[in-house]
């Protein structure tokens, strides 16, 4: 089974996608942008140095490339070995972010998606919050090492509003969860949503 957890920064949904797999037995973690030795490269080149340093085009090729390496090194081979894969962010993100906040390009990212990358998840996990609360929270953190550090109210809501939608688009797979709770009614709200699939 594969399993993703997405939402806008702050969201808890890393804490949570944590949570879940150390639930269960045989689980992998891992993370994108990264989650692979090349991945991770890929990910010091998308998240660091200046902000116009890719074109939006360039950086959904770069965030493609790193899912597709992520893919081929991770991903398949725990699901070949009968492993539950549970991962932070996945080509969701990619169609929010890429495809429709910080580019607008998501004709390209589903295409680049059918090309190069072709698997869904299982099941998705939508940590929905309200980015005002993540920030009052104090648990949105401006990630010291994103160039993408800036935690801006508009587009928080924005992501948060695309990925409401993807909800909708995808509803056989994504089970939208209230994020706005404390940690543990979260964590078992999933685990309960997830017994009953
Ligand atoms: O989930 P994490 O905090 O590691 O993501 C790092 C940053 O990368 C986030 O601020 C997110 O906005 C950005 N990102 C992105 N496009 C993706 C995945 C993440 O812009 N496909």
């Amino acid at each position: 089974r594969f399993i993703t957890f997405e939402g806008i920064d702050g969201s808890g949904k890393s804490t949570q996608a944590r949570r879940l797999a150390a639930s269960m037995p045989d689980a992998l973690l891992t993370r994108e942008p990264g989650g692979s030795a090349g991945a991770e490269e890929i990910r010091e080149l998308v998240l660091t140095g200046d902000p116009g340093r890719w074109s939006p085009e360039t950086e959904l090729l770069l965030f493609t490339a790193a899912r597709r390496d992520h893919l081929e090194k991770t991903i398949r081979p725990a699901l070949a070995d009968g492993r539950t894969v549970v991962c932070d962010r996945f080509a969701d993100s990619t169609r929010i972010y890429q495809g429709a906040t910080r580019g607008n390009l998501r004709a390209k990212v589903d295409q680049l998606h059918a090309l190069m990358i072709g698997t869904e998840p299982d099941l998705t996990f939508i940590i929905d919050m309200d980015p005002a609360t993540a920030l009052a929270r104090g648990i949105a953190r401006p990630d010291a090492e994103s160039r993408f550090e800036e935690f801006g109210l508009d587009l928080q809501t924005r992501v948060r509003e695309g990925f409401l939608e993807l909800a909708e688009q995808f509803s056989d797979r994504c089970i939208v969860i209230d994020g706005g709770r404390d940690e543990d009614s979260v964590a078992e709200d999933i685990a309960a949503r997830l017994a009953s699939r």
